[in-house]
């Protein structure tokens, strides 16, 4: 199942390393959604992650040392438990998947799509790009 990094366009994991992923070919871009689940479960004013075709993404390791934790309405989020770490977890359809865009080691040459939940941001939280904002979901 592991395979070399070269073959990937970004990789990344969890802090302490035992969840591993990578991400194949063109690297969509960033969402940021600042809605209260997302920045209780980031501990900051929003969360960064990118949609991943199923079809791009490989397991390197770890897929199994995941956790879930899921509301009454169904919302969920899935973290490393030893190190705390927001790990990938398919989005609701299945495919593709939710991957955290500060797990990615390195610096991916990743754009932003936008700004999501900007109706629930809290004051403090500046937005400083051009990227389309939205009070809740588009
Ligand atoms: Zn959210």
């Amino acid at each position: 199942m592991s395979e070399p990094a070269s073959e990937f366009a970004a990789v990344g994991e969890c802090l302490c390393g035992a969840v591993r992923y990578g991400l194949r070919e063109r690297l969509p871009p960033v969402g940021m959604c600042h809605c209260s689940q997302c920045r209780k479960v980031s501990g900051a004013g929003s969360i960064a992650v990118l949609a991943v075709r199923n079809e791009r993404f490989a397991w390197l390791a770890g897929e199994d040392e995941r956790q879930t934790f899921a509301l009454p309405s169904g919302w969920s989020t899935v973290f490393r438990q030893h190190c705390g770490s927001p790990a990938p977890q398919p989005t609701p359809q299945g495919d593709p998947m939710w991957v955290p865009a500060g797990g990615l080691d390195g610096d991916p040459p990743l754009s932003l799509s936008g700004h999501i939940h900007v109706g629930s941001k809290p004051g403090w939280v500046i937005i400083g790009d051009d990227a389309p904002q939205f009070d809740e979901a588009p």
